[in-house]
């Protein structure tokens, strides 16, 4: 399954940690890149480019002025859109559906979320009913996509598990 993740809104200085834990999380949990739109943030691209670069992975990071446009066209080039919002049908509800699905957009919100997202989107997604985070909301999503699988990255800098250890190879 191909995952995009596209970050609504991004706000500097207010959203540079969160929309960098975003970013983090969509590489972490499985996501082949994250579009942002909002204001754009060299920062923001400089300390992605720089994780991938040490752990490893194809995952990249880019910038579009205009979401919808960019939503339009990735639905016409076979992406499913799934928009998380505290608003949504639960994703226990509609996993099985969202799982036949090969391409797929989930989109993230910051600030208020215009209504053509809603109406755009093909899924309407919540975790829990209550208003929390999109951190917290893409990494649940994504790991149930991906069943918790782990992915391996093959980066300069890895970790090996340690019962209480901090264990850091390079290579
Ligand atoms: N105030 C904004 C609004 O109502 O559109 C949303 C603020 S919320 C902190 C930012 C983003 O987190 C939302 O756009 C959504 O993507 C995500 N989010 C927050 N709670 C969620 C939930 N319960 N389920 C799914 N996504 C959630």
């Amino acid at each position: 399954m191909e995952i995009i993740v596209l970050r609504l809104g991004h706000r500097l200085p207010r959203d540079e940690r969160i929309s960098t834990h975003v970013a983090l999380v969509a590489r972490a949990f499985g996501a082949n890149s994250i579009i942002y739109s909002g204001q754009h943030d060299s920062g923001l691209e400089a300390s992605v480019k720089k994780i991938c670069e040490n752990w490893g992975g194809l995952f990249h990071i880019s910038y579009e002025r205009n979401p919808l446009t960019f939503i339009k066209k990735m639905k016409d080039t076979g992406f499913t859109v799934l928009h998380l919002t505290m608003y949504g049908i639960s994703l226990s509800d509609k996993l099985n559906a969202l799982k036949l699905h090969k391409k797929l957009l989930i989109i993230v919100g910051s600030e208020q979320v215009p209504r053509d997202i809603y109406e755009f989107a093909d899924f309407n997604i919540s975790i829990t009913n209550q208003p929390h985070s999109e951190v917290a909301a893409l990494a649940i999503t994504l790991d149930r996509l991906n069943k918790g699988k782990k992915i391996d990255f093959r980066g300069k800098l890895s970790i090996k598990p340690s019962a209480r250890g901090k264990v850091l190879e390079k290579k």
